[in-house]
């Protein structure tokens, strides 16, 4: 057995479908017939010449949007892709050993990993991550027309077992790319619950686990593996009693999916009648049907970043605009509140430079950037601004730190929407902004921020990890990045009792609002607004229709008095038992 985070519940067993980056060190493969080179070569080139006039059309853009400094970067792309040296190593891969030309690109790519390892200067490191990023460029453009990444393999298993991906890591373009096959679990060697394999999994409601070490090396395609999102475990090839219990967890985790989401069409209510907002937590437009599958109430969290992330360009103006627009036609009569680009961290895209900080999660991240990057965020805002006239639409700042940052944001919303006003483009005068409350300076001086925004969104997954001072996506240190600690549970009564006081609308959308236990206090403690990944919204309206807002306001008042996470643990699991003897499934450890 081996152990990593639970960051998806439930329960799956499967085969294993392993899934090799492009830059995987997947066995090469070769042609099955040495009169396919000429063909593979030419295919190959073609791959290239794509990969050059999307560059080319980068560098033109970037450089409109941001300035010609950070096109730069695109530039030395251009460069790199442009070296003889390169192409003719993957040609004479083809042709000598008969490689296949995404095996070639591989082959070369690890002869330069091995070349650049050796040496110890930062900035020939970051000239490997140019190259990686070309050779990922080409590669992309060989697999999306010749090998739809694991369609095949996928179908190839006949006998019915879902489908478990195994990855050192995903990527957000393959997060993304992924998104539409059959799987029914994931499992990572790197990543915690924010990772983007997490993210996938929670917004399809499969189970998941990430952070498990060495995993690649254990599991082959094809094995039979467990995987209990909700204790973090994951078996490979496990013995058959194991087999057959884990297969009776998994029938319940799915009757109980199913019939939970009978209740789409009723309000979420307590048993006594208070009502709750249940919103989405959403990354694209699937999420948004998802969300309108299961009777969300609207969007609590749009992540615009995945549209950054997943496209090889800079969206524009028209582009998001129309995305966005698209979103809020999907979600008719409700507000869908739309968040600035969060990117930095762990989410880079290379047009804003890539610069190795050492602590990107404590660096120059979310609107850090934009104070220097105001272009982008200017753009983002004049398109959220337009596509508020297709709906209600409010608009969300995250990693806000200090009213001084809040009053840069504002001046530039005001002095877009003057823009738009003397341009003559149409937009809705009603978008409200909104403050993410995610930095701990941000909850000690609430009352100086509620004085100066609409509405507020407490991020609990970053407010957590910089409350403990570790980091989230980091397996070791997981276990302090624990919701129900009586730390986190102070500070989020500071909060809400700040907004109770000023009247503030207050939604919660980090992962505890979609948990049963952490979501019971929280409903306890007055908050009234949960955003969530879609696939546990059933759940979080089943749980509050089981308790009476006087019972929730017991448990969230003697959470308070205790010292311990163990303490409130094993309290709020006896408490949820009482209400339910089902829904802990759908609690992760
Ligand atoms: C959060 O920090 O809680 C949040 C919802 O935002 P993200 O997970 O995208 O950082
Ligand atoms: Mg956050």
């Amino acid at each position: 057995m081996h152990n990593g985070i639970g960051v998806s519940p439930g329960v799956v067993v499967g085969v294993a479908y392993r899934v090799e980056s492009v830059l995987g060190l997947s066995e090469p493969k070769t042609l099955e017939n040495p009169a396919q080179i000429p063909a593979e070569i030419a295919y190959f080139d073609r791959a290239v010449e794509e990969a050059e006039s999307e560059l080319e059309g980068l560098v033109q853009r970037v450089a409109q949007e941001l300035g010609p400094s950070a096109a730069e970067i695109f530039q030395t792309h251009l460069q790199i892709l442009g070296d003889p040296g390169l192409l003719s190593r993957v040609h004479s891969l083809i042709e000598k050993q008969s490689l296949t030309a995404l095996s070639a690109l591989h082959q070369v790519m690890n002869r330069y990993v091995a070349q650049f390892a050796r040496i110890e200067q930062d900035y020939f490191r970051e000239r490997l991550n140019d190259l990686r990023d070309v050779i990922l460029r080409v590669g992309s453009h060989l697999t999306r027309k010749k090998e739809p990444v694991p369609d095949g393999a996928i179908e190839s298993h006949d006998d019915n077992e879902p489908v478990i991906l195994v990855a050192h890591e995903i990527l957000p373009s393959q997060a993304m790319s992924l998104g539409d096959l059959p799987i029914a679990g994931i499992v990572t060697e790197v990543g915690g619950s924010t990772s983007h394999a997490a993210i996938l999994a929670r917004s399809r409601g499969i189970p998941a686990v990430s952070g498990v070490e060495g995993i690649m090396n254990d599991v082959a395609s094809g094995d039979l593996m467990v995987v209990d999102g909700r204790e973090g475990h994951v078996l490979v090839r496990p013995e058959q009693e194991a087999t057959m219990a884990y297969r009776k967890v998994q029938r319940e985790f799915f009757h109980l999916k199913d019939s939970l989401i009978s209740n789409r069409d009723e309000p979420a209510r307590s048993l006594d009648g208070t009502r709750a907002e249940l919103l989405a937590n959403i990354n694209n437009l699937a999420d948004a049907d998802a969300a309108h599958t299961v009777g969300a109430s609207g969007v609590g969290l749009f992540r615009t970043e995945y549209l950054f992330l997943t496209h090889h360009d800079v969206p524009g103006e028209e582009e998001q605009y129309e995305y966005y627009r698209q979103i809020v036609l999907n979600s008719p009569g409700q507000t869908v509140t739309i968040r600035t680009l969060d990117l930095g961290g762990d989410k880079t895209v290379p047009y804003l430079g890539r610069r190795s900080e050492p602590n990107p999660f404590m660096g120059w991240r979310s609107i850090r950037i934009f104070f220097e990057n105001p272009k982008l965020l200017i753009t983002q805002i004049r398109a959220i601004l337009r596509a508020g006239r297709h709906g209600k639409v409010s608009m969300l700042f995250p990693m806000v730190t200090t009213l001084e940052e809040l009053r840069k944001i504002n001046k530039m919303v005001k002095e877009t929407r003057d823009n738009l006003r003397r341009e003559g483009v149409l937009f809705a005068e009603d978008v409200k902004t909104g403050v993410m409350v995610e930095v701990p300076a941000a909850v000690f001086c609430i009352d100086a921020l509620l004085r100066e925004t609409d509405f507020i969104s407490i991020g609990s997954n970053d407010l957590i990890q910089y409350l403990v001072a570790a980091d989230r996506d980091n397996p070791k240190v997981a276990y302090l990045c624990e919701p129900l600690s009586p730390a986190i549970f102070r500070v989020l009564q500071m909060v809400l009792d700040a907004c109770a006081r000023t009247g503030t609308p207050v939604t919660l959308c980090g992962e505890m609002a979609g948990q049963p236990r952490s979501a019971l206090v929280l409903f306890g403690m007055g908050l009234r607004r949960f955003s969530m990944s879609p696939a546990f919204i059933p759940t979080v309206k089943n749980l509050l229709a089981g308790v009476t807002t006087a019972q929730a306001e017991r448990f969230a008042h003697h959470v308070l008095q205790l010292s311990t996470s163990d303490e409130i643990r094993s309290y709020l699991t006896a408490r949820l038992r009482e209400i339910s003897s089902t829904l802990e499934i759908f609690d992760s450890v």
